[in-house]
């Protein structure tokens, strides 16, 4: 495996959207596998997972992390899923060294790698030979703390590191529709256009957008909306804005929206 000395890993946000995706091909998928066949092969993945949103900032530690199928009433397909990439306990050491002052927590024996993470890296490093770590997002920090959290992780993608946060932009379950297939609501297309239009300008200015109109109804919970404040924080950190690879609706009230720098 090569290491990729001087050059700077991406960051991307990936919406992950229904967990059928890990299984499915469509052009979402295809997005995420270009995306992994349009770098250098990294030393090592971190992942920022809207499905580990814990009451700590935790880092996983483990030499071989679990595949956990976080989920219920999907086939047996989807739970036949098996990610076996190994962990990285020295990628692990390096979050909590370059996190400080925030205190991360070694995780060895409780997480794995959820959903938000092997949905998209079966599609994205389908050999699953490539270590990946997962960062943990704290229930218990605000917004701020977060951002600031991950411009100090920008170092990592000078040393190998590809970094990915997987949520998605809108995301309210309580609204689905599926008779509206691929459409969006109006006020899902008003709040996935206000992100796009900040994250291609000027993405350190993302904490505007809690104040934005729709926000309430495109992210009624947090969890799949912060990993796209840390991929924000890491561009904003770069002084670069990002750019959208792929956007979509499923469902009404839910955006498909990726993107990426580097
Ligand atoms: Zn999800």
């Amino acid at each position: 495996m090569a290491d990729a000395p001087g050059t700077t890993m991406p960051v991307a946000f990936l919406g992950h959207g229904n967990p059928m995706n890990a299984i499915e091909h469509n052009r979402f998928t295809e997005s995420w596998s270009l995306y992994g066949r349009s770098m250098p092969t990294p030393r090592a993945i971190l992942v920022i997972s809207a499905h580990w949103y814990t009451n700590a900032t935790l880092v996983t530690a483990m030499d071989r992390p679990r595949t956990i199928h976080d989920f219920y009433g999907f086939p047996d397909e989807l739970f036949a899923v098996d990610y076996p990439a190994p962990g990285s306990p020295e990628l692990a050491a390096e979050v909590a060294e370059v996190a400080e002052p925030t205190w991360v927590g070694r995780d060895v024996d409780g997480w794995g790698l959820d959903h938000g993470t092997w949905s998209v890296l079966v599609h994205a490093f389908p050999d699953a030979d490539i270590p990946v770590v997962q960062l943990s997002i704290n229930a218990e920090h605000g917004f701020a703390q977060h951002l600031d959290l991950a411009g100090r992780l920008a170092p990592l993608r000078e040393r190998g590191v590809a970094i990915i946060g997987s949520g998605n932009v809108v995301h309210n379950l309580r609204a689905v529709d599926y008779r509206l297939a691929d459409e969006g609501f109006d006020w899902a297309h008003r709040f996935d256009d206000s992100v796009r239009e900040v994250l291609t300008t000027d993405p350190g200015d993302v904490l505007r957008l809690n104040d934005h109109a729709d926000y309430h109804r495109a992210v009624p919970t947090p969890d799949h909306y912060l990993p796209l404040i840390y991929v924000a924080g890491l561009a904003a950190a770069a002084g670069e804005p990002l750019d959208m690879m792929i956007d979509g609706y499923v469902a009404g009230s839910l955006t498909m929206t990726s993107y990426r720098q580097g």
